[in-house]
């Protein structure tokens, strides 16, 4: 009787894939580039080939997958496995799930990433039979997911769950989706990166100079934590700055949901929770009410870069008990 899974962490770079087995541990690993921006069938091809690579590498025949689950960014019908739009990939009303099926034979199951990876969280990490959970996870934008009364939120429509595009300040920085002053404008590295580039063209003196590429995209974390380590006066000014705004966020849901456990996850955290960690539980006391805050966990993520893996691992086996 087939035993393992196939679990998958679509990003807009790169697609994780693993192996995962009845005892739940990851077996094998694979890791491709997207490509995204060759079009929606070299993704599918992608996807393809991590399962096909997976099962080559392991040796696993595929009677032995259960089925295959993914996470990936964007409003996904979690019912239908469709991608209803995806901001940073060029997908719409897209059926992944046929065409996965179609291929492999074994069933499939997509969500959006953040509320995979909340699933993960719940079920396989830091917030284990916890009842009432908010999971914010801070990489280059700010997601998010919300677990009430023992079960994901993700609204009617699929939607639920934005909290990184929660307006902390209307006249504040403008964000990716095009409002202002949201928790990722200020909390994600992509206005991190802005800043210190700001920072360097106005001749501040910072050793964030030679680990950043001008030109291109978002700072990496590791440098980021590099140059905090170093004391570097720009790095931590940066950081700081974010994490407030994230205690701000933070805070706010806490005085709304009064949740057993806040969950801080995503790539900074992974690289910078040392340092940001106590300084978010010294802030998140300005914006919450003495005695919601009391009782509320505020931890970082277990499983880290594995959260989606493990999410989709709990998707999968959510699906099969209906
Ligand atoms: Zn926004």
């Amino acid at each position: 009787m087939a035993s393992k899974y196939i679990c998958m962490d679509i990003g807009g770079t790169k697609v994780l894939g693993a192996i995962i087995d009845e005892k739940n541990n990851i077996i094998y690993r694979v890791k491709k580039k997207t490509r995204a921006e060759k079009g929606v069938e070299i993704i599918e091809e992608r996807i393809i080939s991590v399962a096909q690579d997976l099962l080559k590498e392991s040796g696993i025949e595929k009677s032995d997958i259960v089925a295959i689950g993914a996470g990936a960014p964007g409003v996904i019908n979690e019912d239908k496995g469709e991608i209803i739009y995806a901001p940073n990939l060029p997908w719409k009303n897209y059926d992944i799930k046929k065409a996965i099926e179609n291929k492999f034979g074994i069933p499939f199951f997509l969500g959006n990433d953040a509320n995979i990876g909340m699933m993960g969280e719940w079920k396989y990490g830091a917030a284990v039979k916890k009842k009432n959970v908010v999971g914010i996870f801070v990489g280059t934008g700010v997601g998010g997911g919300l677990v009430i009364n023992n079960k994901l939120f993700s609204g009617p429509r699929y939607l639920a769950g934005e909290l990184g595009h929660m307006v902390l300040n209307p006249e504040g920085p403008y964000c990716n989706c095009g409002q202002r002053g949201c928790l990722e404008a200020y909390s994600g590295k992509v206005s991190m990166t802005k800043e210190i580039k700001n920072q360097i063209q106005r001749g501040r003196s910072t050793i964030l100079k030679d680990l950043i590429d001008m030109e291109e995209g978002v700072i990496r974390s590791k440098p980021l934590k590099m140059a905090v380590d170093q004391k570097d006066s720009l790095a931590i000014e940066v950081v700081d700055k974010a994490v407030y705004y994230l205690a701000a966020g933070a805070g706010s849901l806490i005085n709304i949901f009064n949740p057993d456990m806040v969950v801080i996850g995503g790539g900074v955290i992974e690289s910078l929770g040392d340092y940001i960690m106590p300084q978010l539980k010294r802030y998140i006391k300005r914006f919450t009410l003495p005695d919601i805050l009391e009782g509320t966990e505020i931890v970082p993520s277990v499983l880290k870069d594995d959260a989606i893996l493990f999410g989709s691992l709990a998707l999968i086996k959510e699906k099969q008990l209906k």
